[in-house]
């Protein structure tokens, strides 16, 4: 504890000095006035001589003067004080301890000093003083934490809103259509009998739209799992090329509708990777899906299986409207939706690359992409083979049409 003693006497400033070290404290000065204080803590205000030491114990009979450098009257701020103030003043000089009062001193010791009531004082005064700043800092931490708090409302807030902009958004559009058409096939069907070739049709865009609307709810849970990390994944060993194949009837509906073909290209034998296979299934639906939706009419898309050592790679290649370098960059961020015209036109949310990085990199696995616009693009990703995959091959051999121009 530092203790600074001011006082014009010499003797009266010795004393008070040696009363206290010999109580133990350790860092005592003394001066003559504020000014001579002041220049030893080489500061040049009050404030600062305050922020220096832990207790200043004044003689508050000081003129005040240039030649003292005391001023009395409250200072302007006292939030970065460290010291306490303890006034010296005489007996019965009630305009010495109002100086203390307004100089904000916490309490007055009255001359003559004996020394036992100067030490109870400034144990007491110190004791307070460390009162003052267990409070200040339990508030100061309980501030922190109300900023962070209001911070973390506010995120969750505009996360919030953006989800249920989304949902209402890109869930009402499939939704009116399966309801619209359901209604339609009813009616004709008391009328008219059994489905029509158009009935068929509308039944079809229902079960397009009951997949994209599954698809998205899908995307939408998974994000939640990620952003609150419960998000647990169930691997098993599968076969990826049947696997594959499997996904290809989610996305039948939306080929079809554009007159597109699917091609599977894979090792003639057996690739066993470790993976979830309802995530395995969310993941290539969106890529699948996203090949479809920013393709031409009638173009094509082509899947190619290859096995390494520990990894498969599986790559999806669209020869569709592409993606410039700089939406790249953000490509597999929250939200984020590419500015070429020709994607724009599609409706989308941004989610669905970013879920499945998230899920492609939950299994160990690496999701990149290679576009040029106008041309096309190849998002290729990686999954770790199982431990009992017995095919070594690395050849691409076997290929078959999965589905053909409709
Ligand atoms: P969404 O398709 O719902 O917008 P995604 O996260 O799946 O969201 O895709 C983000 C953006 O990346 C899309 O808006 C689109 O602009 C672009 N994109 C994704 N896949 C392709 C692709 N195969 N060809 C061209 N652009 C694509």
């Amino acid at each position: 504890m530092s203790i600074l003693i001011v006082d014009p006497s010499t003797d009266e400033r010795a004393k008070l000095k040696d009363e206290l070290e010999s109580a133990g404290y350790e860092d005592v000065v003394s001066s003559n006035s504020v000014r001579e204080a002041l220049a030893h803590y080489g500061v040049n205000c009050l404030g600062k001589l305050t922020a220096s030491v832990d207790l200043i114990l004044m003689d508050l009979t000081l003129a005040e003067d240039e030649e003292s450098g005391f001023r009395a009257g409250p200072r302007p701020s006292k939030s970065n004080d460290r010291a306490v103030l303890l006034g010296l003043v005489n007996q019965n000089d009630p305009a010495a301890i109002k100086k203390a009062a307004e100089a904000g001193a916490i309490d007055v010791l009255c001359r003559p000093v004996i020394k036992a009531e100067l030490l109870m004082r400034i144990r007491s005064a110190l004791a307070l003083k460390g009162e003052r700043e267990a409070r200040a800092e339990s508030e100061a931490a309980l501030e922190a934490e109300l900023t962070e708090k209001a911070c973390e409302l506010e995120q969750v807030v505009s996360y919030t809103t953006e989800v249920l902009s989304l949902a209402s958004h890109e869930l009402k559009t499939p939704l009116a259509n399966v309801s619209g058409f359901v209604d339609m096939i009813l009616l004709d069907w008391e009328r008219h009998g059994p489905p029509s070739e158009k009935q068929q049709r509308q039944l079809e865009a229902v079960q397009r739209n009951g997949y994209r609307m599954d698809a998205l709810v899908d995307d939408i849970m998974a994000m939640a799992k990620i952003e609150s990390g419960t998000l647990d994944l169930s691997p098993t060993d599968l076969d990826l090329p049947r696997e594959l194949e499997g996904v290809v009837g989610f996305i039948q509906g939306q080929l079809d509708e554009k007159h597109m073909t699917l091609e599977l290209v894979a090792p003639e034998s057996i690739v066993l990777v470790q993976a979830d296979e309802l995530r395995l299934s969310q993941i290539m639906v969106n890529l699948l899906g996203n090949a479809c939706k920013y393709s031409p009419s009638g173009s094509s898309v082509t899947v190619v299986v290859q096995e390494s050592e520990e990894f498969a790679q599986i790559d999806v290649i669209d020869n569709g409207f592409g993606i410039s370098e700089d939406d790249q960059i953000n490509l597999f961020s929250q939200f984020h939706r590419a500015r070429n015209p020709a994607a724009q036109v599609v409706s989308g949310t941004g989610l669905g690359l970013y879920v499945t990085k998230q899920l492609v990199e939950a299994h160990g696995g690496k999701i990149w992409v290679q576009s040029e616009e106008g041309k096309g693009s190849t998002f290729s990703l990686t999954l770790p083979c199982s431990k009992k995959s017995k095919s070594k091959s690395k050849k691409i051999g076997h290929s078959h049409q999965l589905a053909t121009t409709a």
